[in-house]
């Protein structure tokens, strides 16, 4: 692995000739447009590189499947992943797999002809996992958990048939920030999302490519690259609830405090066990003194304190 991932750079795109020919001040908001979706795109190249690289996501002659849903995430995911494909220092497969679960109104045209545009090798998987959902829950309740555990299995089984060596998920730094919330808010564990898993059949290797990347940037980049994205709701199943109060609560603060998601996505990877209470990721029986001074440590009987935030130069209400 080496730093290829991020480094290497996307040409601006170049003013098309009709735009060329608009009047001044219309012309002057498409290069501004043109400039922003530029940034965008190189931003989330950076993150998405700077992923596979610190979690080693895909080494050469990886077969990389790709697990696409048809909403905004994981077309922004098979987007960039083939601008990587393009730059990358190893040679890696990608293969977009799609399960069609038989969703009433599900509209099955819509992927394979947009796969087929693309050029990438795509696999369409049509079970109808509705209709055992529906059989088997009753009306009323939430039929996501059989649901989802259905679609698992059938596309691990995919990927096999497929000699996928990895298996692609398009969730995002903001699901993981949430995923984390929720099981510390209703799991009592510290634990998020990993970047990069074994399956729970112990058979797959499942990666996030999008871990550092803001789920407000796959709505631009969704809306930039006009994807044909696809409903969520036509199985009719109430969304997630806690799920979307988390994720009110965490755009709240965001707005209320700028800057506090980044903060709390940089210390899921600033983990300090020694200060946290589990007994099985420090030994607090082996703390001794050791005589000698160390500026940095912990002073123990002070609370820590932190520089306050400021904007416009006037110090921001924290909480
Ligand atoms: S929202 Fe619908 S499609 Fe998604 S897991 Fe739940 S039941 Fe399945």
């Amino acid at each position: 692995m080496n730093a290829f991932w991020t480094e290497a750079d996307t040409a601006p795109p170049a003013l098309e000739a009709s735009r060329a020919r608009a009047p001044v001040a219309s012309r002057e908001a498409l290069e501004r447009a043109a400039h922003e979706a530029h940034k965008l795109e190189k931003r989330l190249c950076r993150q998405v590189g700077q992923a596979i690289m610190d979690y080693h996501m895909i080494e050469e002659g990886d077969r990389v499947m790709v697990c696409v849903s048809g909403g905004k995430d994981s077309y922004g995911m098979l987007d960039i992943l083939l601008k990587m494909q393009q730059r990358a220092p190893v040679s890696f497969e990608l293969i977009a797999v799609n399960l069609d679960q038989k969703q009433p109104g599900f509209p099955d045209h819509i992927l394979p002809a947009y796969l087929e545009q693309l050029g990438v090798p795509f696999h369409i998987e049509t079970q109808d996992t509705y209709s055992i959902v529906k059989k088997v829950i009753p009306e009323g309740k939430t039929m996501c958990s059989l649901c989802s555990r259905l679609r698992r299995g059938i596309l691990y089984r995919v990927a096999d048939e497929l000699k996928a060596t990895k298996i692609a998920l398009g969730h995002h730094r903001d699901d993981m920030l949430q995923t984390f919330f929720l099981n510390m808010f209703f799991g009592g564990k510290l634990k998020g999302m990993p970047p990069k898993l074994v399956s729970d059949d112990g058979g797959h290797v499942v990666i996030r490519p999008l871990a550092n990347v803001a789920e407000k940037d796959l709505v631009r980049w969704a809306e930039h690259r006009e994807f044909p994205i696809i409903p969520c709701t036509l199985c009719g199943s109430q969304e997630n609830l806690q799920r979307k109060q988390i994720g009110n609560m965490l755009r709240d603060w965001e707005k209320q405090y700028p800057g506090r998601i980044e903060s709390m996505f940089t210390a899921l990877q600033n983990v300090v066990p020694s200060h946290l209470m589990d007994t099985k990721l420090h030994d607090f029986e082996a703390v001794r003194t050791t005589g000698v001074a160390e500026p940095d440590g912990d002073t123990a009987f002070d609370l820590e304190s932190f520089p306050i935030p400021t904007v416009g130069g006037l110090p921001m209400r924290i909480l």
